[in-house]
């Protein structure tokens, strides 16, 4: 038993009928938290509104063998309009796990008074001085897809797919259908905002 890990990472998901749906027992954060990440993508199938990854300490007796790490809740996505945003409510940062979309915000690893949110489809970039800035840059990315006609079906132009071809993720954007040219304008439009 000597080998026996002393902690493990339990995370769960909650859906909106008050369900809990414990994800495992895993001998570490990274594997919990990828295990976490992978059943994030089903937030909509699943109607999930909430998700955890708590600590347990081995043979401890009472809570104080518990420790909640992350504690993330489910919004409407600024960009895709899915709900399967994901904001850590402890250390601030989202992501959506809608496929094709990704849209993120987290703070600047560099200057903490920096707020950073991007787009990785088109390879969006933006620094905010206030999260809600950097939420309405991505509703306005949003509304300029939608606006290009491309609803909540957009994501997954030729420069999309070439993009994640490499890493092998293309699998999640078959099937999707998307005009290149209207997202086409929407970067061009973007070359602007990139890099400032
Ligand atoms: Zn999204």
């Amino acid at each position: 038993m000597t080998d026996a890990p002393q902690e493990v990472y339990v995370p769960s998901v909650e859906q909106r009928d008050e369900v809990v749906v414990g994800l495992g027992v895993f001998s570490t954060e990274k594997i919990a938290l990828s295990i976490l990440k992978d059943f994030l993508k089903r937030s909509e199938q699943m109607d999930l509104i909430s998700a955890e990854m708590t600590k347990w300490e081995i043979d401890i007796v009472g809570q104080e063998a518990s420790s909640l790490l992350m504690r993330l809740a489910n919004r409407q996505c600024p960009v895709c309009e899915r709900g399967a945003f994901w904001l850590d409510l402890k250390s601030f940062n989202a992501q959506c796990y809608a496929s094709g979309c990704g849209a993120w915000i987290e703070d600047n690893i560099h200057d903490e008074d920096i707020i950073d949110c991007g787009w990785p489809p088109l390879r969006f970039l933006h620094q905010a001085s206030t999260v809600e800035i950097a939420m309405k840059k991505l509703e306005e990315m949003g509304a300029r897809l939608k606006a290009a006609g491309q609803a909540n079906s957009m994501l997954a132009s030729q420069a999309l797919l070439n993009e994640y071809d490499e890493a092998g993720l293309s699998d999640a954007l078959i099937g999707q259908q998307l005009s290149g040219d209207a997202l086409a304008d929407v970067a061009a439009e973007d070359e602007n905002v990139v890099g400032q």
